[in-house]
């Protein structure tokens, strides 16, 4: 991938500094505020939007809220003092572009945009009183944006036992949520000399289908450009690779024929961390199941993913995943109309969990909170998020996939008509260094909209 020279002096300076994640500084600082224990932020005079969760979907509501009803108090509660983006992270994993592309600080945007940002965790929220409680304080709402994203279950690995779950999360870091996991994973990738390097997909839904497969292309490319003698072992549930099934393995096949083995149908059944092996289920050809242990050196174990507990504070999520369950076009909660989920957390809808579905949620959300706001009646026509993701198979090439959806005219159980929305997807599976060019413009231009910059 060609770097420009803004890119290299980015490089040379900022990236290190942009690594220290995990600081305190804040936009809207709770020691300046004497009241912080009690109100985070003094009553506004007019209605005020609370978003939880500064990230793709959280962020992209902000803006855009307050850009269509400028009269309304926007704040958004973060509990990290800066942005990194899942995004691109696998080729920065690779060692093909600093940290500075991940991150974005918060305060430019949150001035820019006349939004607050309070970073601060949000421990607990009544609709009764419309009050989100924090580490740092409280605060009250008229509209409340849930985007706070994915937890995960390790419970089918490993029970009650949260001590295991944890060492689990430290010693075979998954990597779906933006932090320290992320640059755990990079060290083992640096500091390894060879073995199996175990990457497993989740079983169920889980955030961003594509990128553990663009993840074991992008760690079998920093192990060949690097001449490192070891295994990229893919522990897949499913038959195939999906989406995009075809063009990956056609990377594993032709690019990384030493590095990358494929298991299909091998389920993850627990980890024996001591001894440092993985007990999978295969589902045989015949259908029986047997169980095999496999050793690892080093692992990037994806646990089942749910909702952030955020969706369950609000009370407005369903079965056993905790998925927000909203009203089908709007993110509105079916329990109150009021409080809205969006990204990641949505549940019940044919969307993917991707940056792209959670930055066009918070634009749909954003002109209908406006809209409740100014008294004016929502769009007639429902507007629907669209996805598009590219997924880097090494240094310089990519494949893509575009799905639209649409709102078509079905039967219920009963025979009644009904409207449902249904995807169309197209996919891209011949590797090419336009698409790999093609994956930062979209980047670059997803920041803009997010950030600006
Ligand atoms: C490796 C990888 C690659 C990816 N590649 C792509 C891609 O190429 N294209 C694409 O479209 N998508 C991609 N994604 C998916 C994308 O990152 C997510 O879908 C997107 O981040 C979802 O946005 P969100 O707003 O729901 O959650 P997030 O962006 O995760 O934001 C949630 C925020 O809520 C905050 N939060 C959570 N709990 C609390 C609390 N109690 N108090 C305060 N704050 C809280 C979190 O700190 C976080 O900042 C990728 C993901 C991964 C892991």
């Amino acid at each position: 991938m060609n770097l420009s020279r803004r890119d290299l002096l980015k490089a040379s300076g900022i990236g290190a500094a942009a690594l220290a994640l995990g600081g305190t500084t804040t936009a809207v600082s709770a020691s300046e505020n004497p009241a912080a224990s009690t109100e985070l932020m003094p009553k506004p005079a007019g209605k005020r939007v609370v978003i939880i969760g500064g990230g793709w979907g959280g962020l992209t509501a902000a803006r855009y809220i307050k850009k269509e009803a400028p009269e309304a108090e926007v704040v958004v509660l973060e509990k990290r003092d800066m942005f990194v983006s899942c995004p691109l992270s696998n080729e920065w994993l690779a060692g093909e572009i600093p940290m500075d592309f991940l991150t974005r600080d918060y305060f430019t945007a949150a001035k820019d945009f006349g939004y607050k940002m309070i970073q601060t965790t949000v421990t607990d929220i009544s609709r009764d009183t419309k009050t989100v409680k924090t580490t740092t304080g409280t605060i009250g709402y008229d509209y409340l944006v849930l985007s706070p994203g994915i937890a995960y279950d390790y419970s089918k690995w490993f029970g009650n036992d949260t001590q295991a779950a944890e060492r689990c999360r430290q010693e075979c870091p998954p990597a779906l949520i933006h932090g320290s996991e992320h640059v755990a994973l990079k060290k083992m990738l640096e500091d390894f000399e060879g073995g199996n390097f175990i990457i497993s997909i989740p079983d169920g839904a889980y955030r961003c289908p594509p990128a553990p497969y663009e993840r074991a292309a992008m760690m079998a490319h920093f192990m060949k450009k690097n001449g490192i003698k070891g295994k990229v072992i893919i522990l897949d549930p499913k038959a195939k690779p999906a989406p995009k099934g075809p063009g990956f393995m056609a990377a594993y096949k032709e690019l990384y024929p030493d590095i990358v083995e494929y298991r299909p149908n091998s389920l993850v059944k627990t980890v024996d961390l001591d001894k440092k092996e993985v007990v999978v289920t295969v589902t045989l050809e015949d259908g029986r199941t047997e169980d095999q242990r496999i050793a690892y050196t080093a692992a990037n174990l994806m646990p089942v993913n749910k909702a952030s507990e955020i969706v369950a504070m609000a009370g407005v999520a369903g079965g056993k995943a905790g998925w927000g369950v909203m009203t089908s076009p709007t993110f509105q909660s079916k329990a109150d109309e009021r409080v809205f989920v969006i990204g990641d957390a949505v549940g019940g809808y044919p969307y993917p969990k991707s940056g792209a579905i959670a930055n066009g949620q918070g634009h749909i959300v954003a002109s209908q909170i406006a809209a409740m706001i100014q008294g004016r009646p929502q769009a007639a026509a429902p507007v629907l998020p669209q996805n598009v993701c590219y997924s880097m198979v090494n240094g310089a090439e990519a494949i893509s996939i575009g799905v639209t959806f649409s709102l078509m005219d079905d039967k219920d159980l009963n025979g009644n008509d009904i409207k449902v929305i249904k995807p169309k997807m197209t996919e891209n599976n011949t590797r090419s260094t336009a698409l790999g060019k093609t994956t930062h413009e979209w980047y670059n231009g997803m920041m803009r909209d997010i950030f600006g910059s």
